[in-house]
């Protein structure tokens, strides 16, 4: 449900140290305005040429899977990386320069956007580049292999991925669990390296270190930042509380002892490897009365809705609240259905190849009700791309990088039974009685998610400054999931381990902030553009469709793009400057107070 790079730009940055003198003028005269805009209109002109570049070339990469197009692929998206490493550099020669706000705040929008800043040192820049390309290369090929003596029957993520979606068997899934976190231990020393190598390419930049960095996109003090983000945690917990005692009490009704009647929830029995999505344990936890009274997968296949069909329900959706249709290219250039004759990647997302109106998705969809609701959230994407698009380049983007991904599920929030009514593929919304099932089912996706997705960051921030020393890069990572999820590993894990390699966005480096400020964020939206649409139901039963006044809203942020400070478009969608999680609280109401009644009688906490 991801959207795949844009225009920004979030990759690795390469060798590419030396900083050349802005403008191309070489003399070592301090930097004036003149210099600055002429160093702007170079980054705009670059970034145009070579993000199309790296778009098509990517688009061609994922539609038509070879050795060439990904050859290509990586060529393109790393002649954009060097570039944006190279301006970020160079930006920081105009500190001290006198300019207009908007060109400042280009300057420092540079400066923030690496999530890797190599050392000037030429040796140690590639020391570390070769490092993060390694370890993302171990994670990717990561295996584990009961019986070494049948390579065979080795495991990849997939396949231990559905072990623990699926099995029931509390043996097998512990078994894979662990072998999963086998591939890891092989990270670790890298990985000391690359904090160290990264906080020193970071301190040349003026940042105190690589976590300073990555705090510093959020228009406040790094500081101020973690404080915000516990704010928001604090807001969510009581919710996030009730959820996990109930399912402590559910899977102590399968599990037995394993999993205990008080204290922290065992990591491996949540349907997931590292527990941050619990939707695969609803058949575990369903309420008695979890039957939503209608199946829109089921509707979907007996109307005979074709992929086309529902991609153009989805456009309905924006055009009914007041946007302007997709351009005639999106119709002739996207991917709707997976290709009988090629391999393709068929994760959903949505691409804007020119950064103008060349909008498309690539999504290989299938007649169900998710893909509905993942359409209306990779046409978001879209939207907010097109709606942003007069701005310069470095502005044609997100207000903070939570908002991209919050916008296509706000809409998905407004994919309701009486949106469904309204377009005609349901005759009647069933009543307030069938809503704990749906409510429980985005409950342990979305509020199970959240300590999960607060968490990853707080464990890289105290890595990077040090806080979590290298010698307790394990022992850090589970008080942080004890603390947070409320989780504990099955066994002892020592220091020889290195878990949090065992996630993604570690070894890979890529920060993870964003996806529980999207969480936060798209409950807050879709709060404000109900109300902007006069909506009296319950949150949950909400939908902004047809609604104008909602659609003013959304394009009046949408459109700003990251011209100015994220409270700035905040307050144009919602009328506040402050990030709100009490719309969680508000969208899960009917639950919450369902979930105490069945823990009324249940320890509460670990
Ligand atoms: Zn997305």
């Amino acid at each position: 449900m991801k959207h795949s790079p844009l225009a920004a730009i979030i990759v690795v940055a390469s060798i590419a140290s030396a900083a050349s003198c802005a403008g191309g003028s070489t003399s070592t005269a301090a930097p004036t305005a003149a210099d600055a805009n002429a160093f702007l209109d170079t980054v705009d002109t670059t970034f145009t040429k070579l993000s199309l570049d790296a778009n098509r070339a990517g688009w061609v990469g994922q539609n038509f899977i070879t050795e060439d197009t990904e050859a290509l692929d990586a060529r393109m998206t790393q002649a954009l990386a060097d570039a944006q490493s190279r301006f970020a550099k160079e930006a920081v020669t105009f500190d001290h320069v006198d300019v207009p706000a908007d060109a400042r705040r280009q300057l420092n929008l540079l400066k923030v956007s690496l999530s890797l800043a190599t050392p000037a040192d030429p040796k140690e820049a590639e020391e570390l580049t070769t490092l993060v390309s390694s370890m993302r290369g171990v994670y990717g090929k990561g295996k584990w292999c009961a019986d070494p003596a049948k390579p065979d029957r080795c495991l990849n993520i997939d396949d231990i991925t559905k072990v623990l979606a699926s099995s029931r068997n509390e043996k097998e899934i512990r078994a894979a669990w662990e072998g999963w976190h086998t591939i890891s231990p092989p990270l670790r020393k890298d990985y000391q390296r690359f904090v160290e190598l990264s906080n020193k390419g970071a301190k040349e930049l003026g940042f105190a270190d690589t976590g300073a960095m990555w705090r510093a996109k959020y228009d406040m003090a790094p500081d101020a930042f973690t404080k915000e983000l516990d704010r928001l945690w604090d807001q969510v917990r009581p919710l996030y509380l009730q959820l996990h005692a109930y399912v402590r009490m559910r899977l102590h009704q399968k599990y037995g002892d394993v999993v205990p009647m008080k204290g922290p929830l065992p990591a491996h029995l949540l349907g997931n490897i590292w527990a941050q999505d619990w939707s695969n344990v609803y058949d575990l936890v369903a309420p008695a009365s979890s039957d939503a009274g209608f199946s829109l997968t089921d509707i979907i296949k007996r109307r005979k809705m074709s992929a086309l069909d529902m991609v153009r329900a989805g456009e309905r959706f924006y055009t009914s609240v007041g946007f302007e249709a997709l351009p005639r290219t999106f119709w002739e250039r996207s991917l709707f259905v997976r290709p009988m004759d090629r391999e393709v990647v068929c994760h959903a997302s949505a691409w804007d190849i020119d950064n103008l109106t060349d909008l498309r998705i690539k999504m290989c969809i299938d007649q169900t009700a998710e893909d509905f609701s993942t359409i209306h959230h990779e046409l978001g994407h879209n939207f907010y791309q097109r709606a942003y698009k007069d701005l310069p380049i470095v502005f044609r983007d997100s207000a903070n990088d939570g908002f991209h991904e919050a916008i296509g599920d706000t809409i998905a929030l407004s994919v309701t039974p009486e949106y469904l009514v309204k377009i005609g593929l349901l005759d009647k919304a069933p009543d307030a009685s069938r809503d704990i099932g749906l409510l429980m089912s985005r409950a342990l996706e979305k509020v199970a998610f959240l300590p999960f997705g607060l968490l990853i960051d707080q464990w890289r921030w105290q890595v990077f400054s040090g806080a979590i020393a290298p010698a307790d890069y394990n022992r850090g990572w589970w008080d942080l999931r004890l603390k947070y999820q409320g989780i504990a590993p099955p066994t002892a894990r020592g220091e020889a381990l290195f878990d949090p390699g065992a996630k993604y966005h570690v070894p890979d480096n890529t920060s993870y902030t964003r996806y529980f400020l999207a969480d936060i964020l798209q409950f807050q939206f879709h709060r404000a553009l109900a109300k902007a649409a006069g909506c009296t139901a319950p949150l949950h039963r909400c939908s902004v469709y047809e609604s104008k006044e909602a659609g003013t809203r959304l394009n009046a942020m949408l459109s700003m793009g990251v011209s100015k400070p994220w409270p700035d478009a905040l307050q144009a969608l919602t009328g506040s400057r402050e990030m709100d999680a009490s719309a969680i609280l508000d969208y899960f109401a009917p639950l919450q107070k369902w979930l105490e009644e069945q823990t009324k009688e249940q320890p509460v906490g670990w």
